[in-house]
């Protein structure tokens, strides 16, 4: 792994000159994550796992994006850009990578709310940059066999195989969806998509009580060997 920030620019640039390069771009957000997890727990996950694909696969590795798209978590706590701002902020970030001749791209997702933003943005670049770019946006829930799920049993557990920032006393049931069809899953998911708040009545989606390290371990190493298969079947060279 390449880690960008660390590196000064005559190393920098003799690395993107001998060999085709790809970067990652980690994208969280911050917002309330109930009582018990920190409101940078999307980005502390995704830097985890863009850090860990950077490793295994030699990418260069830029520094995450901590703000998102978080507005449907208001009153409870969050710092959010608009849509458009995220999609400007990574569109120039791209393009800036373009330049220094880095043309393959791997945005890693960390939060459900900035999936809108990034549904087109490969497509979008590829205009943009003449064809010259590749990107991919890929979010890395897609990756684990559980259900998704916000402050609940799987962000939990990651959270506590990754940080020392979890307060397990505090964590308390949030809204379960076990036993309701799935007309009303959907409908709760639009509800969630408006007002977090109004769905989930305490901000947590899942129940974060069984949680446990060493389930986090786990479903980090079943998201990593997924992505690792999703990115090394990708036609990503340009
Ligand atoms: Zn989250």
């Amino acid at each position: 792994m390449i880690e960008i920030k660390s590196h000064l620019d005559p190393n920098l640039r003799k690395i993107i000159k001998k060999k085709n390069q790809i970067a990652v771009i980690p994208v969280g957000s911050i917002e309330q994550h109930g009582p018990h997890l920190p409101i940078s727990t999307d980005s502390d996950i995704v830097t985890e796992v863009a850090r860990k694909l950077s490793e295994k696969k030699n990418f260069l590795l830029l520094p995450t994006i901590t703000y998102g798209v978080s507005f449907e978590h208001t009153p409870f706590f969050n710092l959010s850009i608009k849509e458009s701002t995220l999609h400007s902020i990574l569109t120039d970030l791209c393009l800036s990578l373009l330049a220094n001749n880095i043309k393959t791209v791997f945005i890693i997702n960390g939060h459900y709310g900035n999936q809108n933003t990034l549904r087109d943005i490969d497509k979008k670049l590829q205009k943009l940059s003449k064809n010259n770019l590749k990107v991919f946006s890929l979010s890395y829930w897609h990756f684990m066999q559980r259900e998704f799920d916000h402050g609940g049993f799987v962000e939990t557990s990651i959270m506590l195989a990754i940080s020392k920032n979890v307060k397990m006393k505090l964590a308390r049931k949030g809204l379960v969806t076990d036993g309701l069809n799935q007309q009303q899953i959907n409908s709760l998911e639009r509800l969630a998509s408006k007002s977090f708040p109004k769905a989930t009545k305490n901000g947590i989606w899942g129940d974060p009580r069984k949680a446990t390290k060493r389930d986090g371990l786990l479903i980090l190493d079943e998201i990593l060997r997924n992505l690792e298969k999703k990115v090394s079947n990708l036609p990503h060279m340009v």
